[in-house]
């Protein structure tokens, strides 16, 4: 039985290194499942050179930031093309603070979007847990592919060789903002926006689907399914 045959939106809630990514990469794969990502919805209509994409480029060209505004502009008109699409949406880093939060609630209340459900997927993990996977994180030097591994010990996403690609064979790096002082300052810039995000959906009673995330990710997708079988959901 399903309670909501409606298009989802996960809004996935996690700090950096919580394996929101990872779990992105899973249901994109095996679901089909889109992603926003709104640095290529940019990248997008400036190479198409439509009208957001013109304005983006004139913008970004005279060193400025994209206005709110676009960003919804172009995030509204996405997702009402994977609506049609009839595909499920994640969003990752967005919405990011209270004020994204209430601009996409409101943009949900739109006719085009009454059929949406919205979920809330929070990724728990401690802070120390966090820290000890980005301070081992490798990330493949190959622009094209950016895959990422760990170096931590037993670990299931290690390299086969050390500091070497399992998908290209390019040399692996340690990101220069993967130090253990930025890492916590990222963290404590998070757990700021978290607080006001998960409040914000709280009191909105909508959906909030806990994880533990320091489980590695077969296990927390298995939880994952799981919450939504209970909520008599079909992914
Ligand atoms: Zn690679």
């Amino acid at each position: 039985m399903s309670i909501c045959a409606k298009s989802k939106i996960f809004v996935l809630v996690g700090s950096p290194g919580s394996g929101k990514g990872s779990f992105s990469e899973f249901c994109i794969k095996n679901f089909g499942w889109s992603q926003l990502s709104t640095g290529n919805l940019c990248r997008k209509h400036v190479s198409n050179n439509t009208e957001i994409g013109k304005h983006i480029d004139f913008v970004l060209k005279s060193g400025k930031l994209v206005s709110d505004n676009i960003i919804f502009d172009m995030v509204r008109e996405w997702l009402i093309e994977q609506i049609n699409l009839g595909k499920s949406i994640l969003l990752d880093g967005f919405p990011r603070n209270l004020v994204q939060a209430e601009a996409l609630n409101s943009l949900l209340n739109e006719e085009a979007f009454r059929n949406i459900c919205l979920f809330v997927v929070k990724f728990v993990v401690s802070d120390d847990i966090v820290i000890d996977r980005l301070c081992g994180r490798l990330v493949c030097k190959n622009k094209n592919c950016q895959a990422i591994y760990s170096s931590a010990k037993g670990s299931l996403s290690r390299p086969k060789n050390d500091m070497i690609c399992d998908k290209c064979l390019k040399e692996l790096e340690v990101r220069a903002d993967d130090n253990i002082e930025t890492i916590k300052e990222r963290l404590k810039v998070y757990h700021e926006h978290e607080a006001s995000l998960l409040d914000f959906y709280t009191k909105k009673e909508k959906n909030i689907i806990e994880l533990d995330a320091s489980m590695p990710i077969k296990n927390i997708f298995c939880s994952f399914e799981e919450a939504i079988n209970l909520m008599g959901l079909d992914s």
